[in-house]
């Protein structure tokens, strides 16, 4: 297969997922942060996932990354589109349920509350596992050594590191409720994990 069609998916899907997420992040914005764990490791760590995500949009505008090109298949790719659709929906989905309370970040905002509705009924992480599943779907769709496994291991470091502190966050902030929450929902895969 031409290798152009997975350049033409990596760049629409970078751009609907910018379009996804601009419209909340200037509702949010306006909303006043109470709360900030932003330390330098959130910063090492959101510097790492924007790398991760760029890397993939270099591979598609430029040569800079050829040399770990290989070739195109239908399945893996076909299997990738099925991956990056359902988890850009998923993260609409989440946006949408989350609402004015999102973060790039671990921060808390005024009048938070805990969101346990909608998508957030089903797994207590629903924006980290749209992400993964749409980086699986990377991996598939981008026939490069590099920018394929990019954005997953840029968001499963992310997401390593941070799950831990995020989840003390909530629990410190909301106690008894998200302790509830947790006890009836796994983090990223309904009923498994
Ligand atoms: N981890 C969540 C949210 C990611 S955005 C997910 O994957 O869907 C990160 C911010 O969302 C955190 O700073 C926290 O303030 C907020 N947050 C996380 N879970 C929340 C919930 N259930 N209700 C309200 N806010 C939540």
């Amino acid at each position: 297969m031409n290798p152009w069609i997975a350049k033409a998916v990596t760049l629409a899907a970078s751009v609907v997922m910018v379009l996804i997420r601009a419209p909340h992040g200037r509702r949010s914005s306006k909303v006043k942060v109470v709360l900030s764990r932003k330390g330098p490791r959130e910063v090492v760590l959101l510097t790492i996932a924007w790398i991760g995500f760029l890397v993939p949009l270099i591979w598609a505008v430029s040569s800079a990354l050829s040399f770990a090109d290989y070739a195109l298949h239908p399945w893996p790719f076909a299997a990738g589109i099925s991956c990056i659709v359902p988890g850009l929906w998923w993260l609409h989905r989440s946006h949408a349920n989350l609402g004015a309370y999102w973060s790039v970040t671990l921060e808390l905002r005024e009048n938070h509350q805990l969101v346990t509705q909608g998508i957030y009924g089903w797994v207590r992480h629903p924006m980290y596992a749209a992400l993964f599943v749409y980086a699986i779907g990377q991996l598939l769709v981008i026939p490069n050594w590099v920018a394929g496994p990019s954005y997953l291991v840029a968001f499963g470091v992310l997401f390593a590191l941070r799950i831990g502190a995020e989840e003390r966050m909530m629990l410190e902030t909301f106690g008894d409720e998200y302790a509830a929450y947790m006890a009836r929902t796994k983090r990223l895969v309904p009923g498994i994990w």
